[in-house]
């Protein structure tokens, strides 16, 4: 047998690692996989071209959301994910129903040309206070200047991001950065951006851990071991530390008749971590047969928004 073959057993015949769901703190929406740009690292692969997720419709969030309450399941919050959200046509149906019910949302964007279209802006300005409230729109900016950051999104995306930075600042939006440490000492990385928001008069608070979010790189282990139940103790972790044991995500794959529901946002195209499209098995362990899971989450301490 394989390494990471068998859904309950290890190549070594160990038992294999679960993580059931002990509550559900957020239910990720994926918009679909298309994105203005092509990122260098995107996990998701999502590229102008790239639409192996489809638009995910206002009535098929609704419905599946339905579909969980009837099982006992109501999401604390949602986030929003793409590609780029802003490109989904139903994304201000969506967000209105969520934040319509007093729903927390956290939306990812780069808020790039997508975003900045006058009918997107002028439906984000049309939400009420109370949704405002409610919503936490998270930009991806790379590093501080703009090298690093377009030599991974491309030429003049770094100024394209903060002009969208900007309207989400003026027009009362609560905005936060996704930025990356490139291996550099996380002391010195804050600093920078510090100085980035003072130039540009960003009330953004750099030393904050959620204003600022600052992700490690992701390195995938070429041959990462398989997590085994006795490497909970031998690990000192809990299940519950593992993503997915608080979130789920609703993908749309492209020809499907619905969305589907699946384990985690690093996965969505392992068919192996579908949990089907009846919400019915949201609460069903996750057995850890990906090396992504040994590798970015038990050993590397992943987060849903990475
Ligand atoms: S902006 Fe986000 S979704 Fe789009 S390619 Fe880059 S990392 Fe992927
Ligand atoms: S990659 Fe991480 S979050 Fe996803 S199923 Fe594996 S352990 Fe869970």
């Amino acid at each position: 047998m394989q390494k990471f073959e068998h859904p309950n057993i290890c190549a070594d015949g160990a038992d294999r690692a679960s993580v059931p769901l002990k509550h559900l703190e957020i239910l990720w929406i994926n918009t679909g996989t298309l994105c203005n740009i092509a990122c260098a690292n995107c996990y998701i692969e999502s590229t102008p071209i790239n639409d192996r997720l489809s638009y995910i419709t206002r009535d098929e969030v609704a419905r599946s959301i339905t579909g969980l309450a009837h099982h006992g399941v109501s999401p604390a919050s949602f986030g929003i994910t793409g590609g780029e959200p802003f490109m989904n046509p139903y994304i201000l149906e969506i967000l209105h129903d969520l934040l319509g019910k007093g729903g927390k949302v956290l939306l990812l964007s780069n808020a790039m040309k997508p975003l900045q279209r006058p009918h997107i802006m002028a439906g984000l300005k049309a939400l009420s206070d109370a949704q405002k409230e409610g919503l936490t729109i998270r930009v991806s900016l790379d590093d501080a200047t703009p090298n690093l950051h377009d030599k991974e999104r491309g030429a003049g995306s770094f100024a394209m991001s903060c002009s969208g930075i900007e309207w989400l600042l003026h027009h009362g939006f609560q905005t936060t950065i996704a930025g990356r440490l490139w291996n550099r000492d996380e002391r010195l990385v804050r600093e920078n951006y510090a100085a980035l928001f003072a130039e540009k008069n960003w009330s953004i608070d750099a030393r904050h851990r959620e204003s600022l979010m600052l992700f490690p790189e992701m390195e995938e282990e070429t041959d990462p071991p398989e997590i085994t139940t006795a490497c909970w103790g031998i690990l000192n972790k809990s299940p519950n530390d593992i993503m997915c044991s608080n979130s789920r995500m609703l993908v749309k794959r492209a020809g499907a008749k619905g969305p589907s529901l699946v384990a985690c946002t690093l996965l969505p195209y392992d068919e192996r971590f579908d949990l089907g499209e009846e919400m019915g098995k949201a609460d069903q362990a996750i057995s850890l047969q990906h090396p992504w899971c040994a590798s970015f989450c038990v050993l590397g301490g992943g987060a849903c928004s990475a």
